[in-house]
C-alpha cells in the first residue's frame, strides 16, 4: 500500500526532497503512525513545529470552533483571534507590535524589509547592508535564501538580493570586520538549526547588542526553529536577557497551522513600515490566529516551560553516555530540547535504521543528527529513543 503511494507521489511531486519511504497518516502525542499501522517514536515534530503532540484534543477542539465561525477574512478588516493573538505574542516575546505571516521566510522576508526601510528613513541611502551568519538557514524565498550562509543553497538561484554580508557565528571579530555606516542589521539564529545546532554564546549575543546600540544597527534574531518553548524559553535570548530589536517566530507557533510573525520594538514599529509598505492575504486569519492563542494558553495552563527545562537535562544526560560510548560521535550541543549529535561521518543509515526500528530523527547537515521532540515528551520516550538510538549506532558505525 505504502510503495504505491510513494510511486504515484514521485510522479505527481516536484522532487525536491528525498523523502524517507514512509506515508504517515496519524498521530497520537509522541507517535506518529503509517497508513500501515505501524507506530513511530517521533524526535522531529514536523520539524520543532508539533510542540504539544498530535491529536492534542484541546487544540484539536480550538480548531474547529474557529472554522466554524470564520477562517478568513482581509487584513483590511479587524478580526479577535488576530488582536488576542498579537496581544499574547508580545507577553511572551517581550516586543511591541506584531505582523503575522504564513510562513518563516516570510517572517525573515518582513525583518529584511524592516531593516532596510528603518534605515532609509534614517539617511535616505539606497546601499545599506545586513550581516548575517555563515552555516545559518532563514529559509528559501529569495530574500531569506540571500541572507542564508550556505553558499550551496543560493548558488543556482543568483542573483541574490544585494549587500548581504556573512560573518561567523560566535566570532565577534569576523562581524565587527564588517560592520561600516552602511549596515542597518544584524541577523542570525539564536540557536542555528539547520546548519548544526549552534547556539550563540551568551558573550557573542551581549557584544553583537553592544556595536548594534552604538550604530543604531538592528539586532534581528531569528527564533522560528530555536523559539516557543524549545530551549526552556519562550524564546533562546531571554535565557541571556540580550533583547533584539525585530525577531522572527513561526514553526511551533501554530502548533501545525501554518503561521508565523515577526515582532519588533516600538522604536522600530514608529519608524520602519509603515501603510502600503507591507501585506499578506492570508497572514494572521482568523484560523491561523486561533491557533497561535490556543498555542499559547496551552504553553501557560501546562507550564511547558518549566517542564522543557526539567526534561532537557535528562535528555542531555542520556545523549552524553552514548557520546561516550560511540567514538564515532563527536559531541553533542544544543540548548533544551533543541540537541545535536555531530558525528564524524555521515549519519543518514543510522537514521534510516532508525525509521525501521520505529523513531524518527532527522540530520541537520550530513554528519549531524537532530533531535527536536514535541515538548511535552516524558523521561520514558527518552529513554525509549535511546534504546532505539543505541542499537542503531551499534549495528551501523
Ligand atoms: C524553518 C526555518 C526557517 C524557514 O521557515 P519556513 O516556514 O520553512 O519558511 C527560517 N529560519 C529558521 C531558523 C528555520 O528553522
Amino acid at each position: 500500500m505504502m510503495k504505491q503511494y510513494i510511486e504515484e507521489a514521485e510522479k505527481a511531486l516536484l522532487h525536491t526532497y528525498n523523502r524517507y519511504q514512509v506515508v504517515l497518516d496519524h498521530g497520537e502525542g509522541v507517535y506518529l503512525y503509517d497508513i500501515e499501522g505501524k507506530r513511530y517514536l517521533d524526535f522531529v515534530s514536523g520539524i520543532a513545529v508539533f510542540a504539544l503532540g498530535y491529536h492534542y484534543r484541546d487544540y484539536d477542539d480550538a480548531l474547529k470552533a474557529q472554522i466554524d465561525k470564520l477562517l478568513h477574512t482581509s487584513n483590511y478588516y479587524y478580526n479577535v483571534p488576530a488582536i488576542e493573538a498579537a496581544k499574547k505574542i508580545k507577553k511572551i516575546s517581550g516586543m511591541d507590535r506584531v505582523f503575522f505571516t504564513n510562513s518563516g521566510a516570510e517572517a525573515i522576508e518582513g525583518a529584511v524589509k524592516t531593516a532596510r526601510k528603518y534605515a532609509y528613513l534614517k539617511d535616505g541611502r539606497t546601499d545599506h547592508e545586513i550581516i548575517a551568519m555563515n552555516h545559518s538557514f532563514h529559509g528559501r524565498t529569495m530574500g531569506a535564501l540571500s541572507v542564508t550562509g550556505t553558499p550551496k543553497y543560493r548558488e543556482p538561484f543568483e542573483p541574490m538580493i544585494g549587500n548581504i554580508r556573512f560573518a561567523e557565528m560566535n566570532d565577534i571579530e569576523s562581524v565587527k570586520a564588517l560592520v561600516n555606516d552602511r549596515t542597518c542589521a544584524i541577523l542570525f539564529e539564536t540557536v542555528q538549526g539547520e546548519g548544526g545546532i549552534y547556539p550563540a554564546q551568551e558573550s557573542f549575543l551581549q557584544e553583537i547588542r553592544h556595536i548594534c546600540d552604538e550604530n543604531d544597527i538592528l539586532l534581528m534574531l531569528d527564533e522560528i526553529q530555536c523559539g516557543m518553548g524549545r530551549t526552556g524559553y519562550y524564546y533562546a535570548w531571554q535565557k541571556y536577557g540580550v533583547k533584539p530589536d525585530v525577531m522572527t517566530s513561526a514553526k511551533a507557533l501554530g502548533g501545525g497551522v501554518p503561521v508565523g510573525a515577526f515582532m519588533m520594538t516600538e522604536k522600530v514599529g514608529a519608524s520602519s513600515l509603515a501603510a502600503g509598505d507591507h501585506g499578506t492575504t492570508y497572514g494572521g486569519n482568523p484560523f491561523a490566529a486561533a491557533a497561535v492563542c490556543k498555542m499559547i494558553d496551552l504553553f501557560e495552563e501546562n507550564d511547558i516551560l518549566s517542564h522543557v527545562r526539567e526534561i532537557a537535562p535528562y535528555l542531555e544526560e542520556k545523549l552524553d553516555l552514548l557520546v561516550a560510548k560511540y567514538d564515532y560521535i563527536e559531541t553533542r550541543r544544543g540548548s533544551g530540547l533543541m540537541q545535536g549529535l555531530a558525528c564524524r561521518g555521515e549519519v543518514g543509515e543510522i537514521i534510516k535504521k532508525a525509521m525501521e526500528k520505529g523513531l524518527i530523527l532527522i540530520n541537520a547537515g550530513a554528519s549531524i543528527i537532530r533531535l527536536v521532540p514535541p515538548l511535552i515528551i516524558t523521561r520514558e520516550h527518552v529513554d525509549e529513543m535511546i534504546g532505539i538510538l543505541d542499537e542503531c549506532l551499534a549495528e551501523t558505525v
